[in-house]
């Protein structure tokens, strides 16, 4: 069985991250991650000031920063049944500190480029976690049908975590929800203030942030409820 120090379940961006924060710090680990490169599902993600402050700390942040605009305020719209629209500010302000919208892709890419060669094993999929009985140490089964002796193991699989199930943690569902994440690229600049726009009537949300003066990230959110479930009867299969 291969022995490894410090294994990370997942290389998402808790899983980079991680990794990349123990290798500041000249501790080797190995990322094991099921896909076959690194994800960027969800299209955008805002990165607040505590984020900035761990891109900072990683070393990335100045080359991120070059790659998306800062988020200079934002507004909260909820249309009413009435028709009525009521309007209130929406974090960002700019009191608040650095606020940007990044591509999910430039910040796993930057993440997992300062890695070492070899740290991330892509197609690595972890299907259960069992403790050695002699040494208490965690030891990993793959798909494959190999199995890894770790010292340490981090779990960042994400949702449905494996590690998560192993040490007993048990996610509640908050919610359920369909979202159709994208971006609008718009070859002459889209002239839009750089703020972070949600409007909300009912169940389903809409938002849009500029990440560049020619890129625009936006979202559909719509939460499902037991009426919608009557309509669809599909969604129920
Ligand atoms: C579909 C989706 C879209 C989202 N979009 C946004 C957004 O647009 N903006 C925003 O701010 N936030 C968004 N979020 C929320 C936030 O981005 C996520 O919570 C964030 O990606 C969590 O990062 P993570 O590294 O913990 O998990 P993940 O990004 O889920 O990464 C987990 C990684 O572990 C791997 N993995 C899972 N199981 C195994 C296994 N058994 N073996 C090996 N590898 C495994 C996965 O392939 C994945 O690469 C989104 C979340 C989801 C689920």
């Amino acid at each position: 069985m291969e022995e490894i120090e410090i294994v990370i379940a997942g290389a998402g961006i808790c899983g980079l991250a991680v990794a990349l924060a123990l290798h500041r710090k000249g501790i080797k680990s190995v990322v094991l991650e099921k896909a076959e490169s690194v994800r960027a599902t969800g299209a955008g993600i805002g990165i607040q000031p505590n984020g900035w402050r761990v891109l900072h700390q990683l070393g990335v942040a100045s080359t991120l920063q070059s790659t998306a605009l800062p988020i200079l305020g934002g507004r909260d719209i909820s249309i009413q049944n009435n028709g009525k629209r009521r309007e209130s500010p929406l974090l960002p302000v700019p009191s608040v500190g650095e606020v940007r919208c990044l591509k999910r892709s430039d910040l796993v890419n930057v993440l997992a480029g300062q890695l070492p060669t070899g740290t991330i094993r892509f197609e690595c999929q972890i299907v259960s976690v069992e403790l050695d009985s002699l040494t208490s140490y965690p030891i990993i089964h793959l798909q494959d049908g190999t199995a890894i002796r770790a010292k340490v193991l981090v779990g960042c699989d994400g949702a449905n975590s494996i590690v998560g199930n192993f040490i007993g943690l048990k996610p509640k569902k908050v919610f359920s929800s369909c979202t159709v994440r994208g971006f609008t690229e718009y070859p002459n600049s889209h002239g839009l203030p750089i703020e972070f726009i949600r409007i909300r009537k009912g169940n389903t949300l809409f938002g849009r942030v500029p990440i560049t003066d020619k890129l625009v990230y936006w979202f559909l959110l719509h939460r499902w409820n037991p009426t919608d479930i009557l309509k669809w009867p599909k969604i129920q299969n």
